[in-house]
């Protein structure tokens, strides 16, 4: 959420980033519903000071005996007591309604972000890794999974329909040894590791922006206030809620660990095979809070995706990053970037994590503050990254490490985490 203040004195400069995000949210309109809010605010303000003054004057009409004068001014304040009932429960409303105006206001995109419409006009600045080149036939994920006893979708479909799936075998290993490895390696940094709840209320939706404009794309339970999280950063967002916290205890760096869950709807037809794009999965994420500071928000994207790029070195997985453009980052983002691994079946990359600035955008929304060196109390800033995302992140790991007999090696960084297994085997 924007300040509300800054919108009022660049409304521009909202209007420009709503034009650059795809966004038609109509900022006059918005403009035009706060006047009204300051008009009715004023007129109820008045009328209550009005109404002070005159049980003062009632007071003393009372204390003089000067019974014509205080019946007067008795029917004047019931006069203003119906305005004030009258107009009260419309200011409400009008507050209410700005306020759910607001939460669809987009955030300004930093100006190094590309401008675009979608992810064609995403701009790659680094490749790292070699692409491999097979001297055997190799074979997409999904085929080497089958092959290996790694996965059973056709019994899983049966159990949760569409885009479902079983790990089986080395690949229920493999999925825990990437949550493990991933957590390990980002904790040794300094972050704290959570293990966060898979359901959170509607306010931590709207704090963190998937809510209200997201909504298809989440499970809600019904008869309750819990929606599915698709990522751990929906339930960290929500912990800080209402809080002001220490300014010397920032930055909070945290590495989270929930299943996730997406509707994925609007996708019909697109990613079926496999396990690229299922309704649950599982995901270790970065999250940071730092001070209300651009170049502190600079600071930790950089860091965030400097650790990402490392556990995927680790994993010998070629990859690129993109810097990504102002009408694919979102409404809430101040910048994005996505790495995105090699994926040889398909001889392309494909993303598997996203790295987000947001400066205090939700913050506000979800009233997370901090005292700072003065004393002064200002919304923090929140950052989050993927650190690992599994099933997707087995397609990349098993094409790649694909070997001519049919196995496929585990990385080294893995092997610890998989009894020092150093290939999966036919069984
Ligand atoms: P996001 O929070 O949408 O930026 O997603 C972060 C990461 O989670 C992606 O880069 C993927 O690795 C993974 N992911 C997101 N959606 C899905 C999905 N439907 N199926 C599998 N993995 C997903």
């Amino acid at each position: 959420m924007l300040d509300l203040s800054f919108i009022r004195n660049h409304p521009d400069a909202v209007k420009e980033a709503a034009r650059l995000k795809n966004n038609p949210i109509d900022i006059d309109a918005l403009l035009a519903l706060d006047q009204a809010v300051l008009t009715l605010q004023r007129e109820v303000e008045e009328a209550r000071a009005q109404q002070n003054q005159l049980s003062k004057r009632i007071q003393q009409a009372s204390k003089e005996k000067n019974v014509e004068l205080r019946t007067t001014l008795l029917a004047e304040a019931k006069g203003l007591a119906e305005l004030i009932k009258e107009k009260e429960p419309q200011l409400t409303k009008l507050q209410e309604d700005r306020h759910q105006f607001l939460l669809l206001v987009p955030n300004i995109p930093d100006p190094s972000a590309p401008i675009g419409k979608d992810e064609n006009d995403n701009v790659p600045f680094k490749y790292w890794g070699e692409k491999p080149s097979f001297d055997f036939e190799p074979l997409d994920h999904y085929d080497l999974m089958q092959k290996l006893n790694m996965v059973d979708i056709e019994r899983a479909v049966k159990v949760a329909g569409s885009r479902s799936y079983v790990l089986k075998g080395d690949a229920a290993r493999l999925e825990l040894a990437l949550m493990n490895f991933a957590l390990d390696r980002i904790a040794s940094k300094g972050f704290t590791p959570l293990i966060v709840p898979a359901m959170a209320r509607e306010d931590c939706f709207i704090g963190n922006g998937q809510f209200p404009k997201g909504r298809d794309q989440v499970y809600e339970l019904e008869g309750e206030d819990l929606y599915l999280v698709g990522t751990a950063e929906v339930p960290i967002t929500g912990m800080y809620k209402d809080e002001i916290i220490k300014g010397e205890e920032l930055p909070m760096t945290f590495v989270g660990f929930c299943p996730c869950f997406r509707k994925e709807a609007g996708t019909y037809g697109k990613d079926t095979r496999g396990v690229f794009r299922i309704h649950q999965f599982n995901k270790v994420e970065q999250y940071v809070i730092c001070e209300a500071d651009h170049n502190e928000s600079v600071k930790w994207h950089e860091q965030l995706l400097k650790n990402s790029e490392e556990l995927i070195q680790a994993l010998g997985l070629p990859y690129r990053v993109v810097n990504v453009c102002t009408g694919d980052m979102g409404d809430g983002k101040v910048g994005m970037y996505d790495l995105e691994c090699w994926v040889p079946s398909e001889g392309r990359y494909r993303e598997t994590h996203s790295c987000s600035y947001f400066h205090d955008w939700q913050a506000r929304r979800v009233n997370m503050r901090y005292r700072d060196a003065e004393g002064k109390v200002k919304f923090v800033h929140t950052l989050n990254n993927t650190a690992i995302a599994s099933p997707r992140i087995l397609i990349p790991l098993l094409e790649i490490h694909q070997q001519a007999d049919g196995s496929v090696r585990i990385p080294d960084a893995l092997r610890p985490y998989m009894g020092g297994q150093e290939y999966i085997r036919p069984r």
